[in-house]
């Protein structure tokens, strides 16, 4: 299944005119390029104004957003797991409304959408796609292959209606804002990742839904100083995933590098922090219409509370939080940091890691953006607060090409590897 995503082909779209957030050309196999974002500012939360409120509901077995468009012809449906269009109506022989609406807000905005379209025969549709209140962000994906592989697909975007023309046949097709990666895939991909190792994969708690959200570990007796892994926080951020994955399957690889990390320091890895909200296909939420990565102060949602006192339990048995991770996705590729005179130790660690990963990668542009909002309950400051280590929040770019996702995390985790056994002394610049 993970080879699947690697051969993601995004083709360009034919309306680069009306483009929103036009994807970058990226063909596989090709030398990557400097992600240059010409996608619309997304900073909308101030410009919502919605009148109405998704409720949550506690169905745990189906998509609470899930809403058909059926004729017998044609049928669009949400109906599985991180599937949602919202509203759908047929306006027209062949022609199908779909608007999308947040579970909260204000909310950052980030309209996901997945939809499946099948028909009796072969038949052309035109769907059209608006957001309530806001505007799009993520360009439609198209797959063919039961959500293995996953192109772009073509679109116009007039004024804020996003239209497209789909082929729809008894072979259903699924659209969506990103490629799927939904609870299931996390489970297949952690399986595969300890069912030959020593790596551990168990359930940390459950989420407010009663979902179980499961932490893989690499615990060596010898050791007792942890990096951390978080991801997923917010459903829609799908390139965080993509990055999550390389990057820690070469932290717990079989290279001599891992193997001789792996021996000094502990690896946590919680990839699917929200998976009520990856399985409802929200925007941003957890089931509670809560922002999970503004509780890290406050601790009011179960799915922060699991992880906060399991590392406090670590630390009352005399284990050492070192350094933190979390996954997400932005406009563009982006490194949250805390600054250097923070307070923490080893102040240069993270200048040292990332610059030289900025000096190993000629044609990525390292962004470093240093920064203290103690607070906004975001995890990176916590880990800072709580813990007195750096930590960081890795954001990849929407649009970023998925093989340059890759090579990022993988040299990233290298080097951080080799950073973290070093004898440099990360307290001096
Ligand atoms: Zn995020």
């Amino acid at each position: 299944m993970k080879n699947s995503l690697n051969s993601l082909t995004l083709l360009l779209p034919l309306f680069f005119l009306f483009s929103c957030s036009a994807p970058q050309t990226a063909v596989e196999e090709t030398p990557p390029t400097v992600s240059k974002n010409t996608g619309t500012d997304i900073s909308a939360t101030a410009a919502l104004s919605l009148k109405e409120e998704f409720q949550p509901t506690a169905d745990k077995d189906t998509n609470a957003n899930s809403q058909s468009c059926n004729n017998e012809q044609v049928k669009l449906t949400s109906d599985f797991a991180a599937g949602r269009m919202d509203e759908c109506k047929r306006t027209g022989e062949y022609e199908y409304s779909i608007t999308l609406v947040p579970e909260n807000t204000p909310i950052n905005s980030s309209p996901w959408y997945a939809f499946k379209i099948q028909a009796k025969q072969v038949t052309d549709i035109t769907i059209t796609m608006q957001v309530q209140g806001d505007k799009h962000r993520y360009p439609p994906k198209i797959s063919r292959d039961g959500n293995k592989s996953w192109q772009l697909q073509d679109y116009q975007l007039k004024g804020e209606r996003l239209i497209m023309k789909v082929k729809a046949s008894p072979q259903s097709v699924t659209i969506a804002a990103q490629e799927i990666i939904n609870n299931q895939y996390y489970v297949d991909w952690a399986e595969e990742l300890t069912v030959q190792s020593a790596f551990t994969q168990s359930i940390l708690g459950l989420s407010t839904q009663g979902r179980p959200i499961y932490k893989i570990e690499s615990r060596d007796e010898n050791s007792n100083e942890w990096v951390v892994i978080l991801g997923r926080q917010h459903p829609p951020e799908v390139t965080g995933a993509l990055a999550l994955f390389p990057f820690v399957e070469t932290l717990l690889s079989e290279s001599e590098l891992s193997k001789y990390f792996l021996r000094k320091y502990n690896v946590l890895v919680i990839p699917n922090i929200n998976p009520d909200g990856v399985h409802a296909g929200n925007w941003r939420s957890n089931a509670n219409g809560m922002d999970l990565n503004r509780d890290w102060n406050d601790f009011s949602q179960i799915e922060t509370q699991l992880i906060n006192d399991y590392l406090k339990g670590l630390v009352a048995q005399g284990q050492k939080i070192k350094f933190a991770v979390d996954f997400h996705s932005t406009k563009n590729d982006i490194f949250y940091t805390m600054p250097v005179d923070y307070g923490v130790e080893s102040s240069y660690f993270v200048r040292h890691w990332l610059g030289e990963l900025d000096r190993q990668m000629p044609n990525f542009n390292v962004v470093l953006r240093p920064g203290n909002n103690p607070n906004l309950g975001v995890s990176k400051q916590y880990f800072s607060d709580q813990f007195g280590v750096h930590a960081i929040t890795y954001e990849m770019g929407d649009n970023t090409d998925r093989t340059k996702i890759k090579r990022i995390a993988f040299k990233s985790a290298n080097i951080l590897m080799i950073n973290m056994l070093s004898e440099t002394d990360h307290d001096k610049e």
